[in-house]
């Protein structure tokens, strides 16, 4: 089926999350302060750019890993089911890990890679979200830091897609679909 047309209006400038993660990675260096190594843990795919430009700024020394939860698949609304599409290549059993999500919106996603991680034990696990939308919410979780909080709309840009597209937008911008205008 064709996508119906939609055009992006620019919600988050690329300065403001670049600006904004700086802040952030001074926040995880005096958390992990003398941590041996960091488990960055990215989730794929829409965390993969600010997983990127996150672990640039941080000045510990770091390993990057990834998993891969079910998402919308091409659609925008959530199916709240969670698979695991992909498990780390890593153990993390006794280690640091901070887990890097795109975005919480209803929650679900988070809790569940959250509680699978903590069943293998690490000694401290952190969570990122550079976007947060608190209004979509349907299980009570927050992760440590934030990026943004931003209403209830749907986002893409700076790796998030819509249906695959828009993922090298250095913005994040929001859809607005043309039949709804
Ligand atoms: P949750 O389980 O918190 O409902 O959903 C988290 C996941 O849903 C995010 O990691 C992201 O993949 C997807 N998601 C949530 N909101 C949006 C959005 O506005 N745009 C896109 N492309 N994906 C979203």
């Amino acid at each position: 089926m064709a996508q119906p047309a939609y055009v992006i209006d620019q919600l988050i400038s690329a300065k403001a999350i670049a600006a904004r993660i700086e802040a952030l990675a001074g926040d995880i260096e005096t958390a992990f302060a003398g941590t041996d190594k960091l488990i960055v843990v990215g989730l794929l795919r829409g965390s993969f750019v600010f997983i990127a430009d996150l672990v640039r700024e941080l000045d510990l020394p770091v390993e990057v890993d990834f998993l891969e939860a079910s998402s919308y698949g091409d659609g925008t609304e959530s199916t709240r089911e969670v698979r695991i599409m992909k498990d780390l290549r890593g153990k993390i059993e006794g280690r640091d890990v901070l887990v890097v999500e795109d975005i919480v919106d209803t929650g679900h996603t988070l809790t569940h890679v959250i509680g699978l991680l903590r069943s293998r034990q690490p000694r401290r696990l952190e969570t990122i979200a550079l976007l947060d939308k608190p209004s979509r919410r349907e299980v009570d979780i927050k992760a440590t830091w934030t990026g943004f909080e931003i209403p209830d709309a749907f986002v893409v840009g700076y790796g998030i897609d819509y249906a695959q597209r828009n993922r090298n937008l250095p913005y994040i911008g929001t859809v607005r679909f043309l039949d709804e205008a």
